[in-house]
């Protein structure tokens, strides 16, 4: 094996490796500031999907945070 070849592989696993990372710390994260469901609705939230972390409102009082979805978030704001 050429020391070339070698050191794109080595590369390619680091660059994994911070991948990983990045995700594990994520996931950390949203499981400790986010609850699961919607705060008025109970509609379950799926802390991986892209799409609902786009679109859900996260309301933060003091230490509580409320997750609103799309439709109860409609529905304060026509209230
Ligand atoms: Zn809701």
């Amino acid at each position: 094996m050429s020391n070339n070849l070698k050191r794109k592989i080595s590369r390619k696993k680091n660059l994994k490796e911070e991948k990983d990372a990045n995700k594990e710390l994520q996931s950390k994260l949203s499981s400790i500031f986010l609850p699961d469901n919607c705060s008025l609705c109970n509609k379950v939230f799926d802390k991986r999907s892209r799409e609902m972390a786009m679109n859900w409102m996260v309301i933060a009082d003091g230490d509580t945070k409320a997750l609103i979805c799309p439709e109860c978030w409609e529905k304060s704001k026509n209230s």
